[in-house]
């Protein structure tokens, strides 16, 4: 975990992650269909990256199978991902012990900007099973010394506070929406720390758990992709921390795909650094974010990345679920929503107030048809992102 430490010098870092780029894509070359073209590639520099093509989602979802680099017996976890409802097509991420031992320190050190020995946790996120992301986090936090508790994703939000008010953590792990909704639920028993993971977090719900709580609020953005981790804030709040010492990040004009620079807003790319099972080169993540360049308020000089604002598919839609929530969320009388639009009648499900939430959003877009009726709002099991269906 070297290159977390703050004093670490930039070029020093750069030479590093350098030398494991090329030993990446070395290693992918030699052990998998999909990466042989690549067998004579050698990078001089950090910026010969932007010659080599892109890995896309449907790259995974056509030849997943050509891009496994290990034999099944060392395969140690296959995860799954619906691309598109339930019927559609898979995206299966195979990881090594190795792999996810990586991610395991990775979320020890980015705990421990929130929580140390001793600390309580409540995990409210998927992945209860076998080397699931919760039993990740778990196996991280107990590195620290913490004590974690692994509760799971929301469905019964009575049921959830009173599993707070009995374990009174001291960090809550959790999905955004559902974690604004458990703060409105049981406001009388406040963590100190709230970390907010698996999907964007629109600003207005980061200010309710904050004000409603009185806590402090983290945000973490990873994808199953890049190893489930990738970049956490630290306690300046400054831009969040990137894993650099397993993931390279780029930004990319999601037209044009030319590199960007430090400050401007672009398409996040990634590319894995000694990976085993999967290695992903200049993997597309199609989220929208920009890299920070000035040294963080807690010292770190080495790049950060600012707030995920979410994914191009659906900020460039006419309605999207961030219009929504960015109008909606900032009600305490909207305790959660789901939302669906055909014909030009958008549908509401809400939890809480569904009156109020059909005027502002019929306010919001007169042009469209708002029905609202009770319901039990979004809720998921897994990392499915919100969306208007
Ligand atoms: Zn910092």
């Amino acid at each position: 975990m070297r290159v977390f430490e703050q004093d670490i010098g930039r070029d020093e870092m750069e030479r590093w992650q350098l030398d494991r780029l090329n030993a990446q894509i070395a290693w992918a070359a030699a052990n998998c269909a999909f990466y042989r073209p690549l067998a004579d590639t050698h990078l001089r520099s950090l910026s010969d990256l932007a010659e080599l093509p892109f890995t896309t989602a449907a790259d995974i979802i056509e030849r997943g199978e050509d891009m496994v680099c290990v034999p099944a017996s060392r395969v140690q976890r296959i995860v799954s991902l619906h691309t598109s409802g339930t019927s559609g097509p898979w995206k299966r991420l195979h990881f090594t012990a190795a792999d996810l031992e990586q991610t395991v320190a990775f979320f020890a050190v980015g705990m421990g900007y929130m929580c140390g020995p001793g600390d309580k946790v409540l995990i409210c996120m998927p992945g209860v099973a076998e080397d699931g992301v919760g039993q990740l986090l778990a196996r991280g936090l107990r590195y620290l010394g913490a004590e974690p508790m692994l509760y799971g994703p929301i469905s019964d939000y009575g049921q959830a506070a009173a599993a707070l008010r009995e374990f009174r953590p001291h960090t809550i792990v959790g999905i955004p929406a559902q974690i604004r909704r458990l703060a409105l639920t049981a406001p009388d028993a406040p963590p100190v720390n709230v970390l907010l993971s698996a999907d964007r977090v629109s600003p207005v719900l980061r200010a309710a758990v904050e004000r409603v709580w009185g806590c402090a609020v983290f945000e973490h953005y990873g994808l199953t992709e890049s190893g489930l981790g990738c970049a956490v804030e630290c306690p300046a709040h400054d831009g969040l921390h990137i894993r650099h010492d397993a993931l390279y990040l780029e930004i990319i004009d999601p037209e044009s795909g030319a590199p960007l620079r430090a400050g401007e807003w672009g398409e996040i790319v990634f590319s894995t650094l000694g990976r085993q099972a999967m290695p992903l080169l200049r993997y597309r993540t199609g989220d929208r974010g920009r890299l920070l360049d000035h040294v963080c308020s807690c010292g770190c000089r080495l790049p950060r990345l600012d707030t995920v604002t979410g994914r191009f598919s659906e900020l460039t839609r006419a309605y999207s679920i961030y219009q929504l929530d960015d109008l909606l969320l900032r009600e305490d009388a909207v305790w959660d929503y789901s939302a669906s639009l055909s014909d030009g009648i958008l549908r509401l499900e809400v939890a809480g107030d569904a009156e109020l939430a059909r005027r502002l959003t019929a306010e919001m877009w007169p042009e469209l048809h708002v029905t609202a009726v009770p319901g039990a709002g979004f809720s998921t099991r897994g990392t499915r992102k919100r969306i208007v269906l």
